[in-house]
């Protein structure tokens, strides 16, 4: 499903990933640890070409992201081809990034085309799937936090995504509001979305990922169960980082 093979990115001289491995099945959760400057929001900033890598590729369901292979050369696509391919990439940012001149129902209908009623009856669908089909009118403003969040997470699936990326979702929340937000992205890995998630939540990890993986300065260290990387992790660093968050 989404193939992540010899991913280098550099920022000037600091090399932030240093040749990235995984790969993402259908319809499994991926939760990626790290700690702080690890590379985590550039590896997820690099699936849906935010980021161009140096070296390396990312495909999504066979497509490769970004460019163009003829032969064995690549070419950057156009920038509205790359539009195209984020479309089918969800993205959940720490900071909910909801526009804040558009009630509830006009940042999930947004991107979305399609005949009017139809765009409108889904949006509200997907609100009330995110428990806040009483809050379409609503502006960011008048939302919590919690409740931005989960517009997000509706607006990031308002396209029927292939995949969606969470960037750690609930670090900007008070604590009250981690849960709500925890719940719906539950309720979305029991649905067979494809996710990844950067998170710090240990509990959640623990329950919904098919797969941790434990990114430490620009390597991927170790992946498997969350029982696997959680309870026996078989490196210094995964277990130096454990004993910090758990
Ligand atoms: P994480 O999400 O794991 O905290 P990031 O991927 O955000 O880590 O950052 C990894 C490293 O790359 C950090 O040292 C960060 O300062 C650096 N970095 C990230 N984005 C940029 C950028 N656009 N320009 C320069 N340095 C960057
Ligand atoms: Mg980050």
């Amino acid at each position: 499903m989404i193939e992540i093979r010899g991913v280098h990115k550099s920022f000037g001289h600091l090399e932030v990933l240093k040749g990235i491995d995984l790969t993402v099945a259908a319809g499994s959760v991926t939760v990626i640890l790290g700690p702080s400057g690890s590379g985590k929001s550039t590896l997820l900033r690099v699936i849906n070409h935010l980021e161009k890598v140096d070296r390396g590729h990312v495909r999504v369901e066979g497509e490769l992201i970004g460019y163009r292979q003829v032969g064995t050369k690549l070419y950057e696509l156009r920038e509205r081809q790359i539009l195209e391919q984020r479309r089918d990439i969800g993205f959940v940012f720490q900071t909910f990034n909801l526009f804040p001149h558009l009630t509830a129902v006009q940042n999930v209908t947004e991107a979305m085309r399609g005949p009017r009623e139809a765009v409108q009856r889904k949006a509200l669908e997907l609100l009330d799937r995110v428990g806040l089909a009483d809050k379409a009118a609503s502006y960011p403003r008048q939302l919590s936090g919690g409740q931005q969040q989960r517009v997000a997470i509706a607006r990031a699936l308002a396209l029927d995504p292939k995949l969606v990326l969470f960037d750690e979702p609930t670090s900007a929340l008070d604590p009250e509001l981690v849960g709500e937000v925890l719940d719906v992205m539950r309720d979305l890995a029991k649905a067979g979305t494809t996710m990844i998630v950067v998170t710090h939540e240990i509990g959640f990890a623990r329950e919904v990922a098919d797969t941790i993986v434990f990114l430490d300065e620009g390597r991927l260290v170790e992946q498997g169960t969350p029982a696997e990387v959680l309870d026996s992790p078989k490196h210094d660093r995964t277990r130096a980082f454990l004993s910090k968050v758990l």
